[in-house]
């Protein structure tokens, strides 16, 4: 299978997003910025290291939100060390984590990581749950998140349950960028993407058959296609 070339940028004016990596099983992370805010998506292993080539020690404690799509590692492998990261470096403004309800590997992060430094804690950290009936405005930007179908196996080897999971839309000055996180072909996605200037679909099956974790190239590229540009990412090397 032809490797994604990492990282992957997009901008339009002052608006823009870069993907540092997405690789299934391994990592996430993505920054988007918006004039001068810097916001964290899926802050997976290695985001610190990203962060650090691309932003000021500055610019990364100015960080005010960071959106999770879901909770599996490859997603959420990198906020320990954000968070701790954000503290030895004495970060004074709050950090706002938005994560789909019901997602308990972010909240028990959380809860260990307050825990563990509740007396040496320069920043305040705000969980806000969220599904699809949320909006987030912040700093100028409408964050809009899709609930999307995305499984995981459980212990047997067979089973599947479904985990909360999201996508977001990030709106700003007229222009859209839509991000799918891991989802099986979905309506809500197809809707969602459809027209922004940018659409981040996964193809997390590659040249196989999708099924209800995740999407094929086929499909993939029929929902990005109907957006102005469109990346897949999250293929398997
Ligand atoms: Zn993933």
């Amino acid at each position: 299978m032809k490797k994604t070339k990492y990282p992957l940028s997009w901008s339009k004016k002052d608006f823009s997003i870069k993907i540092f990596c997405s690789i299934p099983n391994i990592a996430t992370g993505i920054l988007v910025r918006a004039g001068n805010a810097n916001f964290v998506i899926d802050p997976g292993d290695g985001i610190l290291r990203d962060l650090n080539k691309e932003l000021s020690v500055d610019q990364i404690k100015s960080i005010s939100d960071v959106f999770v799509t879901h909770g599996h590692h490859d997603h959420v492998g990198g906020v320990w060390s954000l968070l701790t990261y954000l503290r030895v470096m004495n970060k004074k403004t709050p950090l706002t984590i938005y994560y789909p309800k019901g997602c308990i590997e972010i909240e028990h992060i959380h809860n260990a990581f307050v825990k563990v430094y509740q007396d040496s804690l320069p920043y305040t950290i705000k969980l806000k749950q969220i599904d699809g009936s949320s909006i987030v405005a912040t700093k100028k930007v409408r964050i809009k998140p899709f609930e999307v179908i995305h499984k995981e196996i459980l212990n047997d080897g067979k089973g599947k349950r479904q985990v909360p999971a999201l996508g977001y839309n990030f709106s700003y000055n007229k222009m859209k960028i839509c991000y799918g996180g891991d989802t099986a072909y979905c309506e809500t996605l197809v809707r969602s993407a459809k027209g922004a200037d940018l659409a981040i679909i996964e193809a997390g099956h590659g040249e196989e058959e999708s099924d209800d974790m995740h999407m094929s190239f086929k499909e993939a590229k029929s929902i990005g296609e109907t957006a102005k540009e469109y990346f897949l990412v999250h293929v398997p090397e």
